[in-house]
């Protein structure tokens, strides 16, 4: 069983709604147990101009390869009607890989940990409410990464208000 961290976004169609649904088809897999949720933020996009996001992260256990785990993401993605059109352009879903276990790989398909994590508060400001000590393969904890990023204009959101 590997221990993996998700970062889930969404800022188009009911971001709160996609971010549901996305944890219900997780939840729905026999290979993927979640373990945790954090509280949900919304965010300022970067790139093109466009509607915030609210993000998330999850804490999950699977039995399946990272390979395959980025399979079922992004048929999850594809089942909410995600279209890749610009890069960091509006998206219904997206689910991204943060860690598995303390694997480093970078292959062309699969960079872990994810490259941007590191400099993301909104990665980061979700995944330290599941746990802030949680250290990364560079040797830093969430905590410790998190003190050198701004969170300037991310509020915590839940569903009432987006
Ligand atoms: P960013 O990676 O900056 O968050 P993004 O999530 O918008 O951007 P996508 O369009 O979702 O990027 O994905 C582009 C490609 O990134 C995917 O096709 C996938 O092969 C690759 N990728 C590499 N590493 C990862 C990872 N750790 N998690 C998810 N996708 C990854
Ligand atoms: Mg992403
Ligand atoms: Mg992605």
């Amino acid at each position: 069983m590997a221990e993996v961290y998700i970062a889930l976004g969404s800022n188009m169609a009911g971001p709160h709604d996609q971010l549901d649904r996305a944890l219900k088809s997780l939840a729905s897999i026999p290979e993927i147990q979640i373990v945790a949720v954090s509280d949900r933020y919304q965010t300022p996009a970067i790139g093109p101009s466009q509607p915030d996001y609210i993000n998330a992260a999850a804490q999950l256990q699977t039995s399946m390869s990272p390979e395959s785990l980025l399979d079922t993401l992004q048929s999850i993605e594809q089942h909410q009607d995600r279209v890749r059109t610009v890069r960091w352009g509006p998206r219904t879903l997206d689910l991204d890989i943060l860690l598995y276990n303390s694997l480093v790989q970078d292959t062309q398909r699969l960079t872990i940990p994810h490259p941007r994590m590191a400099e993301r508060a909104f990665v980061l400001l979700p995944l330290a409410d599941i746990n802030g000590e949680l250290r990364l393969p560079c040797g830093k904890t969430v905590s410790q990464l998190l003190a050198n990023c701004s969170v300037q204009g991310i509020v915590k959101s839940t569903s009432g208000n987006n």
